[in-house]
């Protein structure tokens, strides 16, 4: 007699839902995708579309509060929180603010290190393997600053990372720069550029995930919002939806990203995600496009040359869940674009979005099992690298869900730490 296929469902279709999907199946098991909206439509599409080696330290660094607390007074900063009185927001913010040292950075960068290293193999793997057309370019990025003494203040830190992760940058002083970047004005202070990064263009990844799913039978059923789950002695046999009544399975993910903590009672834990709005305008090539992807650290913006368009992204708003487009927010970006590139802008601009970044206090993810289950797993809380992640988090989701070793240390990113 043939043994029954393992069934999972996964509930939440953004990239780190429709990876788990992927890995699980090639791993064997029957996969379903939940998604209260459609997949690849929240945080997952509009995004700057950075798979970034690079980017190994968080965002709690020494010095960040100091930087927060002043943001907190003006609106218009690139990193905004809004003064509310909430319980999660303050408790979140205090865990945040005793995380900003030198010995709890270099904690946090172990693990995204380790995580992003393994991640970008993937990738290349998965994109060749399944000739998926998603603009991915491995040309590497470039970290730009405005001004000389910002750019050379780097250098340690440039130093410290190629020491401890081997990841180093070239640097490209100011009057070099507009030979390797011309789309850059004259005069800015200088630029590190790391050739380890790549990038790509999340909606066709998206899409091209949603092929490759589909044709290997994996089944997305969208607007189906998950609200509990159903358990019998300590483990979950269905999840409860708003649309389709209840839904079986063996084996639940939850990949909810910044929407994870609606169901912290269900999963009988504390997720403690806060959603960090972000902005993006995507619009066609402008004639003198850059070539290579560019941070300008000090405005806090990020520009995304695709072959198909172009994207201009960032800022960090704690604000809860809201909604709204914020006009200011989208000029702040278009103005401190002005400051660095000769054309900054295509015409005319195609999307507005937002996304809200699921942010976790220490600035690594949460892949783990829910204590109050035996079969509930959550991979959630990747911060502003959830497409860098994605891949690793399939296969180490996978890898958990089949009985494998993982290959990566996942302890410091249980939940309850
Ligand atoms: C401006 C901006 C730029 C960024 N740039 C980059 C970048 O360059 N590189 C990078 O690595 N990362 C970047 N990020 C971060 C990255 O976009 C996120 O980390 C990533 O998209 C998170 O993926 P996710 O799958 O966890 O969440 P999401 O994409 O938000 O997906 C979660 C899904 O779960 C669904 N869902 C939620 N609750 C339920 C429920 N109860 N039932 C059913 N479905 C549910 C939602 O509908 C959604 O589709 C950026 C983010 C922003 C905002």
């Amino acid at each position: 007699m043939s043994r029954k296929t393992e069934q999972t469902v996964i509930i939440g279709g953004g990239v780190i839902g429709a990876m788990c999907a992927w890995y699980l199946q090639q791993a064997g098991q029957q996969v379903t995708i939940l998604d209260r909206d459609r997949l690849g439509a929240a945080c997952s599409h509009g995004n700057c579309g950075y798979v970034s080696p690079s980017h190994v330290l968080p965002l709690t660094q020494p010095g960040m509060v100091r930087k927060a607390l002043r943001s907190m007074l003006s609106s218009n900063s690139p990193f905004y929180v809004k003064p509310r009185l909430s319980l999660d927001l303050w408790s979140w913010l205090f865990k945040f603010a005793r995380r900003c040292n030198e010995r709890d950075m270099l904690e946090a960068a172990d693990s995204i290190h380790r995580l992003l290293q393994s991640a970008r193999q993937l990738y290349i793997d998965l994109i060749e393997s399944q000739k998926l057309d998603c603009e991915w370019q491995p040309i590497g990025l470039l970290f730009v600053f405005h001004d000389a003494h910002e750019f050379h203040e780097y250098e340690p830190t440039n130093r410290m990372l190629e020491k401890k992760y081997g990841v180093s940058a070239r640097p490209i002083d100011g009057g070099e720069l507009t030979k390797f970047e011309p789309a850059l004005i004259p005069g800015l202070g200088g630029a590190w550029y790391y050739d380890c990064d790549s990038h790509l263009r999340p909606d066709k990844l998206m899409s091209e995930l949603r092929r490759i799913l589909l044709r290997d039978g994996v089944k997305i059923v969208e607007n189906c919002e998950v609200t509990g789950f159903r358990e019998v002695a300590g483990k979950a046999v269905a999840v409860e939806t708003k649309t389709q009544g209840e839904i079986p399975a063996d084996r639940f993910v939850v990949a909810c990203g910044a929407l994870t903590p609606f169901l912290n009672q269900h999963l009988g834990c504390r997720i403690p995600i806060q959603p960090g709005k972000g902005y993006s305008l995507t619009m066609p090539r402008p004639a003198s496009c850059p070539t290579y992807p560019l941070i300008f650290e000090q405005h806090r913006v990020a520009i995304t040359p695709m072959n198909s368009g172009y994207r201009i992204g960032s800022t960090m708003e704690f604000a809860g869940y809201d909604s709204s487009i914020n006009q200011s927010r989208l000029q702040l970006l278009m103005d401190s674009a002005k400051l660095y590139l000769r054309e900054p802008l295509g015409e005319p601009v195609q999307e507005t979005w937002y996304g809200w970044r699921p942010m976790t206090w220490d600035s690594k993810p949460y892949l783990d099992r829910a204590p109050k289950f035996e079969n509930v797993w959550v991979a959630a809380g990747h911060n502003m690298l959830g497409l860098s992640m994605a891949t690793v988090t399939g296969k180490l989701i996978a890898e958990l869900l089949t009985g494998q070793q993982p290959h990566l240390d996942l302890r410091p990113l249980r939940i309850g730490r």
